[in-house]
């Protein structure tokens, strides 16, 4: 085969399936405003933590919604829970309440994450 200097990546599936989404659902019924999120990255761009770490809120955004759990515990660990974001938020997002929330679920989860399996 020739040699082009590149390759093309693996496609990337993710089964968005019931349970996948299982713990993100918990997360919305817990802080309802969370649905009115638009992605519009506000939250990320005044994030405090982001000034000291390569934390990126709004990739634990996504992640939450394809039930990537994984990832979001360990990203979600750090976070100041200074509430900026919540106070920028143009959709009223209790972002805040949601990163509490969601570590609280995480630390219930009898099972250990496995990312897209619960
Ligand atoms: S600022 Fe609010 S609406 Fe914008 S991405 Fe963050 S949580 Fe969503
Ligand atoms: S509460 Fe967490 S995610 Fe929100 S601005 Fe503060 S450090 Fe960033």
């Amino acid at each position: 085969m020739a040699n082009f200097g590149f390759s093309i990546k693996k496609t990337r599936s993710i089964q968005l399936n019931e349970a996948a989404l299982a713990k993100f659902r918990q997360a919305v019924e817990a802080v309802p405003s969370y649905k009115n999120c638009i992605g519009c990255g506000g939250c990320t761009a005044t994030c405090s933590a982001r000034q000291f770490t390569d934390f990126n809120i709004r990739k634990v955004h996504f992640s939450l919604r394809r039930g990537q759990y994984e990832s979001v515990a360990q990203e979600l660990q750090k976070c100041m829970l200074c509430g900026k974001c919540t106070l920028i938020c143009p959709r009223g997002v209790n972002l805040r309440s949601l990163i509490i929330n969601m570590r609280q679920i995480i630390a219930n989860a009898n099972e250990p994450f496995e990312d897209g399996k619960f």
